[in-house]
């Protein structure tokens, strides 16, 4: 096992670069997730860590290897790497054993080595009872454990998961999760986790690199990247922050919309343009004025939707942003009533970019 290191990794398709001077190192066992929408660049930069893709710029090291750079590439088959795919690839016409087993015996390994390990692994990927079976005779959740097991059973130094749960359904999905951690943790394998689903890279990862169109915006843990977001990309794709721009008054106040946000996170610059992430649950909603004018906002509501456990608001400020709001459900407030809104000094992000 070892680390991986990418170094100002680019891959550029005609004049598009799709993946652009990406740098990251991820420590030996860890597990970090590439997180981001689609066309991002996440597959891509995958496929050139296993060496399906020649780096236009850039190199990628394995320990102290050199396996990427624009000289030289050295082909998937000698990184010692496996990779998972979105379709799980098994073959139809071998039982759940052989399918396992199949890069064992492409290495010549002893007949007795072979069944020690497949014993292991089809007991820590609970496959047992299913060896016997062919992939059609699976669900879409046991097609996935035997392209796991396949993946692990050839130890290697490096694992690659290409949203590897996006074909399961949403139960299933949400199991799966824990168990990739649950055989993470077991195994140790430097781990490189592509999904475009947040709450699966906060299960998963140790560190999250949220992509956004080719470069990696944030780098962090999920506690990091959830609490500090430093971009307005990240703060809006992670857990639901409204975003609202405003100019600075100082170093950490924030004139919006009539009223002044002292705020917390990036130090801004007096007189600036502020951009302030709050989540939409760590608003608070009244329909009378807070005696403490601390971090009031005066607004409209445009929308209200009932959702059981909480009611969903949409409200307008005075210069014409829109918020949403997520409360506990109380008495309804209807549409068009004029609502003070308060905003928690240590819930008002200033984003640095
Ligand atoms: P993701 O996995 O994050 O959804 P991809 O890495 O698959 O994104 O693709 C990123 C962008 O690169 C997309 O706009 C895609 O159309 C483009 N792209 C991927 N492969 C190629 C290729 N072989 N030739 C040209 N463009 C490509
Ligand atoms: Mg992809």
């Amino acid at each position: 096992m070892a680390s991986v290191e990418l170094r100002g990794l680019t891959k550029r398709f005609g004049e598009l670069a799709v993946v652009d001077d990406v740098s990251l190192r991820i420590d030996h066992g860890q597990l970090v997730c590439l997180l981001g929408p689609s066309g991002c660049g996440k597959t891509t930069t995958l496929r050139l860590i296993a060496g399906f893709l020649e780096p236009t710029e850039g190199e990628i090291r394995v320990g102290d290897r050199l396996v990427s750079s624009k000289a030289r590439t050295l082909p998937p088959e000698q990184r010692n790497m496996s990779m998972i795919f979105q379709s799980y690839a098994l073959w139809p016409h071998m039982t759940v054993a052989e399918n396992i087993i199949y890069g064992l015996k492409l290495r010549k390994m002893a007949r007795d080595a072979i069944a020690r390990k497949l014993n292991e692994i089809l007991t820590t990927t609970k496959l047992e009872p299913l060896a016997q079976r062919y992939p059609g005779e699976l669900s879409g959740g046991q097609q996935q454990r035997v392209a796991l097991a396949r993946a692990l059973i050839v130890e290697p130094e490096t694992l690659l998961l290409d949203e590897p749960l996006s074909n399961l359904d949403a139960n299933l999905r949400e199991e799966m999760r824990f168990e990739i951690r649950r055989l993470h943790d077991e195994y140790r394998y430097t781990t490189v986790y592509v999904t475009h689903d947040q709450s699966e890279a906060m299960t998963t990862a140790d560190l999250i690199a949220v992509m956004n169109a080719g470069v990696i915006d944030q780098l962090g843990t999920p506690e990091d990247i959830y609490d500090r977001p430093q971009s307005e990309f990240v703060a809006r794709f992670i857990g639901a922050s409204n975003v609202i721009k405003g100019s600075a008054l100082d170093g950490n106040h924030v004139s919006f919309a009539g009223a002044t946000l002292q705020v917390t996170g990036a130090t801004l610059n007096t007189g600036q343009g502020a951009a302030v992430a709050i989540r939409q649950h760590d608003i608070q909603l009244s329909t009378m004025a807070p005696q403490l004018a601390q971090n009031v906002v005066k607004a409209t509501v445009t929308r209200q939707v009932f959702l059981g456990a909480n009611r969903d608001y949409m409200v307008e400020a005075a210069d014409g942003t829109t918020l949403r709001i997520v409360t506990k459900t109380d008495d309804p407030v209807p549409r068009g009533s004029e609502v003070w809104l308060t905003l928690p000094p240590a819930r008002c992000r200033a984003l640095a970019r």
